[in-house]
């Protein structure tokens, strides 16, 4: 299926900025291009309807390998099979790893939290850091690469143990993550500070997410300490966030998997389109399908959701990104809080017929007025290929008792907003839902669904003073729904690791970055 493989098809980046294209083993360990630009493949592989339909015969580890072998990336076939068959494999709870459950004969779940963290991040992270220290290792053995990575990762919630547990125990890579101390469910902090390995670290910071962020982002632009980590530990600081193409290649691999899946249960006539429905943060899953739909799987309309949030859904709608006037809403789907979404640009890079110009423009806009404009024929081609609405809070709490009551089957909030678009905005043809996070991971709104407690709003003292575990627990006895993950069941009875609070300046966030690399280095 794929043609001669040589490593050949080289990287580009949406500003232009780099006049000659990168291996895909670079752009991962790069994950920025110089000048702010993401790095896209020169070439997408296409692939025949019997080529895809082919996939659904192999385990989930081959499909992957065989999508990858496709866009010829410069690692050998058997250093992508074993990294695959290491990235897939028992550390998910199910072989299908990606498994689809039908809710009725059009409407089909694609459930991406059957790894490690119980969401769909594992999907990207089990895989991207596994490709990354073959990349550096690769890259090492050429003399073009001669210092170790350290990840420093700032997280609201999901992102941070998803990183934790797909770096730990990696050659040549050690991991820090900072969260806001008093910013997250007890069961995120609980799933970050009891992480087992060696290259591992995690600090509380006292501050939010922002403080969080910024702080990150000042080590990072701090050219002096960045020569000091290197000179003293041989160390490069570098982020896992889901600009890396990295990231994006491995969710590409579970829509063209999907479609051959659906097609091998016979939910689907081969070749007959469908729809698929994202609930959209940062655009990086949906952007995933509409790749895939480039390179040959019969997908029709992309129905983008979104939550209160709703910058994207608007821009959509309106031609029209803005973000001068919008204000940052806190909603029960806190993994599609964002207002800069940033793999958008990837998209409009594609949409523009690659126009470097054109990104450049826009990006330079969103940065000075906080708003851009696209223009008439990329706002067709978008309108062509999309659909978008947002759900507010409450339709999204009821949507979990509605799929409850009417399927036996909970649902998280995040996928509660992508089942509510879908319904709004469905056709004639099936629709698959990403699912993107087990409902356990987000008990408290799970609860408040159930039993039609607003967003927001407290509960009973009596739920509120149970442990993230007891209230999951709670849940599972009301609903007979059981299946809650050992990763999330066993979270009360694993030891704390970490208990460092740190203050929230760029001088302390140093200091402990050092006093983690010294301890590695003993
Ligand atoms: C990250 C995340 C999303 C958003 O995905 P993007 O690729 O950023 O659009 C949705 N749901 C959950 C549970 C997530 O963790």
């Amino acid at each position: 299926m794929a043609q001669q493989r040589s490593g050949s098809n080289l990287y580009i980046d949406t500003r232009g900025k780099r006049t000659e294209g990168i291996p895909f083993t670079q752009a991962v360990i790069e994950g920025l291009a110089p000048g702010g630009g993401l790095y896209v493949p020169e070439r997408l592989p296409r692939f025949m309807l019997e080529d895809i339909m082919a996939l659904a015969e192999l385990p989930y580890a081959q499909r992957a390998a065989a999508i990858y072998r496709a866009f010829d990336i410069d690692l050998s076939d058997e250093v992508i099979v074993e990294l695959m068959e290491r990235s897939y494999g028992s550390n998910f709870d199910t072989e299908a790893i990606a498994p689809i459950t039908a809710l009725d004969d059009r409407t089909f779940i694609l459930e991406l939290w059957h790894g490690p963290t119980s969401a769909f991040k594992d999907m990207a992270l089990q895989c991207l850091p596994q490709f990354f220290s073959a990349s550096a290792k690769q890259l090492r053995e050429r003399g073009e690469l001669d210092h170790d990575f350290c990840i420093l990762v700032a997280t609201s919630g999901d992102t941070g143990k998803a990183a934790l547990e797909g770096f730990k125990g990696v050659d040549g890579v050690s991991i820090g993550v900072l969260y806001p101390k008093d910013g997250v469910s007890d069961i995120q902090r609980k799933q970050m500070v009891t992480t087992t390995g060696d290259n591992v670290s995690v600090w509380g910071v006292c501050g939010n997410f922002d403080d969080c962020q910024t702080g990150v982002k000042r080590v990072f632009g701090d050219e002096a300490f960045n020569a000091e980590l290197l000179s003293e530990f041989s160390v490069a600081l570098s982020s896992a966030n889901s600009i890396n193409w990295g990231r994006l290649l491995p969710q590409i691999v579970y829509y063209i998997s999907s479609y051959a899946e659906l097609v091998a249960q016979g939910k689907v006539d081969a070749g007959a389109p469908i729809d698929v429905c994202v609930p959209t943060g940062n655009f990086g899953n949906i952007l995933a399908a509409w790749y895939a739909k480039q390179m040959g799987t019969p997908i029709a309309t992309l129905l983008c959701a979104s939550n209160e949030n709703r910058v994207l859904t608007d821009l959509i709608n309106t031609g029209s990104y803005d973000i001068s006037d919008r204000e940052f809403v806190l909603t029960p789907s806190p993994s599609m809080d964002i207002l800069v979404s940033s793999n958008l640009e990837r998209q409009l890079f594609e949409l523009t017929g690659r126009d470097t110009d054109a990104i450049e423009g826009w990006m330079r806009d969103l940065n000075e007025d906080r708003a851009f404009r696209i223009d008439a024929d990329t706002f067709r081609k978008l309108r062509d290929g999309f659909k978008a609405d947002s759900i507010d809070n409450a339709t999204c709490l009821r949507t979990i008792k509605e799929v409850f009551d009417a399927h036996d089957y909970l649902i998280d909030p995040h996928t509660a907003v992508a089942y509510a678009t879908a319904e709004n905005l469905r056709g004639e043809n099936p629709v698959l839902v990403a699912s993107t996070a087990h409902w356990a991971k987000f008990g408290d709104n799970v609860y408040r669904a159930l039993h039609g407690i607003p967003a927001g709003e407290e509960l009973p003292a009596d739920v509120a003073s149970l442990t993230g575990c007891q209230l999951n627990e709670l849940i599972a006895e009301e609903t007979g729904k059981h299946d809650i993950p050992a990763g999330l069941a066993d979270l009360d009875a694993m030891t704390v690791r970490f208990t460092d609070a740190i203050a929230n300046d760029q001088a302390a966030i140093e200091d402990t970055v050092r006093a983690f690399l010294a301890a590695r280095d003993r």
